[in-house]
């Protein structure tokens, strides 16, 4: 298959949303203030309000004085994400939210409930162009990359929604983000890595969540590998794999055909060492396209091969787009493989998957509007 692969991991400006004070690191966030012609301590006061209390409406930062909340409200929350729909399942503990951002774009994030901790699955692209055949973001392209403020936001919203309770089972805390909804991460590379940084620094700096309980996925572009493993985080790497042999993954995942298996293998045991952090391989079943046990021990040997055991191997059942010919595979294909990956010495478990029934997987919601 030919397809176009981005020649830079970040695309311009194009179409983004004006400066937001969650684009701003602590000393952007001081100068924005200065340029307004307010005191520096203002801008730890209101990042206090927006990362501390979840606030992100100026007019109800009430420990700043009106005519200050009008000029901050102009100046650094621009309109950045609104609620089109909440579709719920799983007796409400899976929130999907299709959000609408300031010109139009949509993009979605999903809340997952489970009883010892509460996950939110967040995009970091409207659309994706990395062209994944089995995948419906894949299918309509990349639409835009998403502003360090629009990714931030995602998880403040959902962190206030859990909060107050609009989520079943009662109030609660965010812990774990996973950036595993649409768009390939490491595309955005700048934005993304600067969302980490909001997401996982303490107050008035971001929201404090912790950075080992956050996993920045990657279809493998090797060489931002490398750089993610150089920016001194320790967040989990999921690289999806969904193959070990380059003939179907150049056809599976396209951008294979720049950046090979043996290339991509390389770069993450580099993340291994690095950071000294497990790598979660993920690996889409897909009924006869990718389930067979010759596939199963090549998967564990490779990767026992490269890494050890600072690998783990999440196998997730396809979940099928309409109309689509992929499917996922039966149940004791399913077992078969992972009691051979196993085999290998490699830990391979299946994921939970949540939200089947309101089209959870990545673009499958933003698709149908
Ligand atoms: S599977 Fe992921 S990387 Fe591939 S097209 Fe879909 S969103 Fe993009």
């Amino acid at each position: 298959m030919t397809v176009s692969l981005p020649l830079v991991f970040d695309a311009p400006r194009r179409g983004m949303p004006p400066r937001h004070l969650a684009d701003l690191d602590a000393e952007g966030r001081r100068a924005a203030v200065e340029e307004l012609g307010l005191p520096k301590f203002r801008a730890d006061q209101i990042a206090r309000q927006y990362y501390a209390r979840l606030q992100a409406d100026p007019a109800r930062m009430t420990d700043l004085p009106a005519a200050v909340r009008e000029k901050i409200g102009d100046a650094l929350f621009p309109p950045l994400l609104s609620v089109v729909k909440h579709v719920a399942c799983d007796a409400g503990e899976t929130r999907k939210t299709l959000w609408r951002a300031g010109d139009g774009t949509l993009l979605e994030s999903v809340l997952m409930r489970y009883p010892d901790r509460a996950t939110l699955c967040i995009s970091s692209q409207a659309g994706c162009g990395m062209a994944c055949p089995f995948c419906a973001t894949g299918q309509g392209g990349l639409n835009r990359n998403l502003s360090t403020a629009e990714i931030v936001d995602q998880v403040r919203a959902a962190a206030a929604a859990l909060r107050d309770g609009e989520v079943a089972g009662g109030p609660g805390r965010l812990s774990n983000i996973v950036f595993m909804g649409m768009g390939e991460p490491l595309a955005n590379y700048k934005r993304v890595v600067a969302a980490v940084r909001r997401i996982t620094s303490p107050a008035p700096d971001g929201l404090g969540i912790s950075q080992r309980n956050v996993v920045v996925s990657t279809v493998g572009l090797a060489p931002a590998i490398r750089k993610l493993a150089d920016e001194g985080l320790s967040v989990t790497l999921a690289v999806s794999l969904h193959t070990p042999d380059d003939e179907l993954r150049d056809t599976l995942v396209p951008v294979n055909n720049r950046w090979p298996i043996a290339e991509v293998l390389d770069a993450t045991r580099y993340y291994a060492d690095k950071t000294g952090r497990r790598v979660s391989v993920e690996y889409a079943l897909i009924r006869d396209i990718n389930d067979h046990p010759w596939r199963a021990d090549m998967l564990g040997e490779k990767l026992h091969k490269a890494l050890g055991s600072r690998v783990h191997v999440n196998v997730i059942p396809l979940n099928p787009t309409p109309g689509s010919k992929w499917d996922a595979s039966p149940k004791p294909v399913e077992q078969e493989f992972v009691r051979r990956v196993n085999a290998q010495g490699v830990p391979c478990t299946v994921r939970d998957t949540r939200g089947q029934e309101i089209a959870a997987a990545c673009g499958q919601l933003a698709a149908e509007n």
